[in-house]
């Protein structure tokens, strides 16, 4: 079994300071000209939200173009970050993310919009180990042009498969995540979604968005291990 979550409104909040550190990292390069204004950001891969922005600014945006805001955000993100209090860890994720551990019947992994550095970087604000995430999907990697995230979750059994050396059902996989974005992209492939409320959707638009099953917060730990570790059960 594999459970696969989004950080952003997930895991953790940032105040922020990540859309800040875009902007900041862009004005670097570009100066004032470069805007945030009207980009969607929630539930999106760091790439496209960089190249939108670039877009959106006028400015020319090759992949070399992107990779400059890329490493400049990285700095910036670690210095925004050194605010206390921006980062926090979401309320119930400490004690899920125990619980799991504890039950030891699923692989835990991370399918994100973010970056690795910068992705690591905001887990690391929140007190949260990466490193008990066994597989990790992030934003760059997906294989095409232009990248989406209905990319990734082929990647993440791909990596499950490469650790465990046998193949998962996309049945036995369970995506959570806070946007529409998280959800249709784990229905895309068969992998079970589990909504949660804390970023800009409600309960009811991310069951729209197809969700098997969506709450309010991450916050009740044993019912929602339960669901979580009764993939295979509930599929065999
Ligand atoms: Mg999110």
């Amino acid at each position: 079994m594999l459970l696969l979550f989004d950080i952003d409104a997930t895991l953790l909040k940032t105040s922020g300071v990540g859309i800040k550190a875009i902007l900041d990292a862009g004005r670097e390069l570009h100066g004032e000209r470069f805007t945030a204004d009207g980009i969607e950001t929630a539930g999106r891969l760091d790439p496209l939200i960089i190249a939108d922005m670039l877009r959106r600014s006028g400015l020319e945006c090759s992949r070399p173009a992107i990779e400059r805001v890329r490493a400049a955000y990285h700095r910036h993100l670690e210095r925004w970050l050194r605010t206390p209090g921006a980062a926090y860890a979401l309320p119930g994720v400490h004690a899920l993310i125990a619980e799991l551990r504890r039950q030891d019947l699923a692989t835990l992994g991370l399918l994100t919009g973010n970056y690795p550095e910068t992705g690591r970087m905001k887990l690391a604000a929140c007190g949260i180990d990466e490193r008990q995430f066994h597989v990790q999907v992030w934003g760059d990697e997906s294989p095409y042009d232009p990248p989406a995230r209905d990319h990734l979750p082929p990647l993440g059994l791909g990596k499950y498969r490469a650790r465990h050396a046998r193949d998962l059902p996309a049945a036995h996989a369970t995506i959570i995540g806070d946007t529409p974005h998280d959800v249709r992209c784990a229905k895309a492939h068969g992998l079970r979604a589990l909504g949660v409320a804390t970023g800009p959707f409600s309960v009811d638009q991310l069951m729209a968005a197809g969700a098997d099953r969506a709450v309010e917060s991450l916050s009740d730990t044993p019912g929602l291990s339960r669901w979580l570790l009764s993939a295979e059960s509930a599929t065999a």
